[in-house]
């Protein structure tokens, strides 16, 4: 849904939602929301380094990323979605007031999406335990892949979910 106004209207909206929290607008921070918002699916860390630098012009080292990505999940403006092949991936966050979305990672092309029409009920859990965060992440073949698999001998889609949730800490 990429316009030509995207860059403007992005800038509007990342520095609106870290100034509507009272927090301080940097450049970096903006440009890394803005990264996020526009990118309207999960990326690594490596891809948002290739955007803020490609895009926004502006250099930016591992650790510097790494730190405002982390601040931008604290503040609840972005999630983090692990999926199982160990990359960190990290969206926007649309809606704070929105339940848990699962994610779905697929293994052809290695894409992450977040679900979020899909909703995740969270499992009951023992008394004591506390959830705090829920992760669900889903794999199989995108619509694009899926499309693809059927020309080819592969065998039918595997879904597999992973749950996990934390314990108070
Ligand atoms: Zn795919
Ligand atoms: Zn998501």
């Amino acid at each position: 849904m990429a316009s030509k106004t995207a860059k403007a209207v992005g800038d509007d909206e990342a520095t609106r939602r870290i100034r509507a929290l009272g927090q301080r607008i940097t450049v970096l921070r903006v440009a890394v929301l803005r990264t996020l918002l526009e990118a309207g699916q999960p990326l690594s860390h490596q891809e948002i380094q290739q955007r803020v630098e490609n895009q926004e012009a502006l250099p930016i080292d591992r650790v510097s990323l790494y730190r405002n990505l982390e601040w931008l999940v604290q503040m609840g403006l972005a999630h983090r979605i692990t999926a199982d092949d160990r990359v960190w991936r990290f969206s926007a966050r649309r809606d704070q007031e929105a339940p848990p979305h699962p994610h779905f990672h697929c293994t052809r092309c290695g894409q992450v999406f977040c679900l979020v029409d899909a909703s995740v009920a969270i499992p009951a859990v023992p008394s004591g335990y506390e959830v705090k965060e829920l992760e669900v992440v889903l794999n199989g073949f995108c619509p694009q892949c899926g499309r693809h698999a059927a020309d080819t001998t592969l065998p039918r889609e595997e879904a597999q979910s992973s749950v996990t949730a934390s314990r108070p800490s």
